[in-house]
């Protein structure tokens, strides 16, 4: 099939990319030709600028020019395609309901472009971009109100998770594909060949309307869970004494109902969807005059969670943060990505900063670059206090206390680094329990606090 894909982020670059290695004829597109000529260099330092995922590199390498072309020219690649894929971007607006900006100037953009093509061939425009129940009927005003001709719309929302991605969109455990003709599921059940009738991979046909539907409660249930845990499973163990987290965790996920995936407690949630998707539920539940307390409380204990330990360091372990210097170790929202969108991390370091520590020493084995325009001193002045650094070791050197605000697997080790690189008193404040020894360090006379367990004041 000939495809194009509409916006090269995390989920189009990713989408093309693996589209790409089942032998279709990709066309990725991007209005950002900064993006589309890293991408078309086939570099890997140039890709991972932009998406740093495992694995992405090597099939990009492997068809590029062959099955996978790179693009900004809509109108040059347009004539025989079978289907577009919109990717782009759905942030939420301050009101938590959907910014639509993005999408509509792209749609729009398409439309225009798809009215002028030469060709007769039946077209499919299918939303990849998570958007609001009812926006395939909004694609479809948009498309009619431009004059094109012989044109399906469809939902096909996209469930795979920054860190994994190519692993998932390889093997999803679904694919939600929603229209309302026969055609057109046909030409989406080529495209997906490959998961049709699949053994383990369940392929869902269903209305537009269903599908939108599905990604909304599928994040705001993950969403949800793991606020149940941090909520009440972390405060459980924080507040009665002799409650071991661990022990509680795996008691209540021995049950087969109950998920493990999700059940460790943490300083919060981050990424891009999360929070923003929870956001547009509660907006468009509140259209209709549905009670929306549940999804509230589910966002406000994750956004809590994110810097709650800061309070805990004051009020617990008595520390004060004025004047100090602090190590902040994990930028990105979570292991293997370079991506800090509503990371935790931001909160803690805007948190520190709010509370007067002197410096922070800021460190991430994929996210740093990243952070230096997240948190640019333009947006900013304290932000001219946080200063980057190549390990964990350099970033703890000379520090008064750390915060792990990441799950990075290096950070396991960090008992040793941090008794060879910093003298007691020092607070390790764990957001991620990271440190399965944490006992001997409490031993060597450092204080630690982590989510889910008491205070533990050094001897
Ligand atoms: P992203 O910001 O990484 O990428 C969006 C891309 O669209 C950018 O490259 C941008 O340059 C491009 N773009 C913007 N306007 C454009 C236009 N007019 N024409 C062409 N390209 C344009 O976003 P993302 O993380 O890939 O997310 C895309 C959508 O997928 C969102 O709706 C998101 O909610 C959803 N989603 C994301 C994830 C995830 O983990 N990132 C997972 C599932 C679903």
């Amino acid at each position: 099939m000939k495809i194009i894909v509409a916006g090269t982020g995390y989920v189009g670059l990713v989408h093309a990319a693996v589209c790409s290695e089942y032998g279709h004829e990709v066309y990725a597109y991007d209005n950002d030709k900064e993006k589309i000529n890293a991408f078309s260099s086939g570099q890997s330092e140039n890709i991972e600028k932009y998406v740093n995922e495992p694995g992405l590199n090597n099939i990009i390498r492997e068809t590029l020019g062959k099955y996978l072309f790179f693009c900004s020219d809509l109108k040059s690649i347009i004539e025989g395609i079978d289907v577009i894929f919109l990717c782009l971007p759905t942030p939420s607006n301050l009101d938590g309901s959907t910014n639509l900006t993005f999408y509509n100037k792209a749609a729009e953009n398409i439309a225009g472009t798809v009215a002028g093509k030469k060709d007769k061939r039946r077209i499919v425009f299918v939303n990849k971009s998570t958007v609001p129940i009812g926006t395939a009927k909004h694609l479809k005003e948009i498309m009619n109100a431009r004059g094109v001709q012989n044109f399906g719309v469809a939902s096909n929302p996209e469930f795979l998770a920054e860190g994994s991605a190519v692993d998932q969109a390889r093997k999803p455990d679904r694919v939600v594909v929603g229209c309302d003709c026969k055609e057109d599921f046909k030409i989406l059940r080529r495209v997906y060949s490959q998961f049709v009738n699949h053994v383990r991979i369940k392929y869902i046909e269903t209305s537009p309307e269903t599908a939108e539907s599905i990604k909304y409660i599928a994040n705001t249930m993950l969403l949800t869970y793991i606020s149940f845990w941090n909520g009440v499973g972390a405060r459980i163990g924080e507040k009665f004494p002799n409650v071991k987290i661990n022990d509680l965790r795996l008691g209540v996920t021995s049950d087969g109902r109950i998920s493990t995936w999700g059940s460790f407690v943490s300083n919060g949630a981050g990424g891009s969807c999360f929070g923003k998707d929870i956001a547009s539920l509660i907006y468009q539940m509140r259209n209709v005059n549905v009670s929306t307390k549940m999804l509230e409380a589910s966002y406000e204990v994750n956004e809590y969670q994110k810097i709650y330990l800061i309070d805990r360091a004051i009020d617990e372990a008595g520390f004060k943060f004025n004047n100090k210097t602090v190590a902040v170790l994990g930028l990105a929202f979570k292991k293997h990505t370079n991506d800090m969108r509503d990371a935790s991390s931001i909160k803690v370091i805007e948190s520190l900063l709010g509370k007067g520590v002197a410096r922070i020493k800021a460190y991430d084995p994929l996210a740093n670059e990243t952070a230096k325009t997240v948190l640019d001193s333009s947006k900013n002045i304290l932000f001219e206090k946080i200063e980057y650094y190549n390990s964990a070791r350099e970033a703890i050197e000379g520090t008064h206390a750390l915060f792990i605000s990441s799950d990075c697997e290096e950070f396991r080790g960090l008992s040793r680094t941090i008794e060879e690189t910093v003298k007691p008193p020092y607070l390790v404040i764990d957001g991620r329990r990271m440190i399965p020894d944490f006992e001997e360090i409490v031993a060597r006379g450092f204080d630690y606090l982590s989510v889910g367990s008491m205070f533990m004041k050094s001897n």
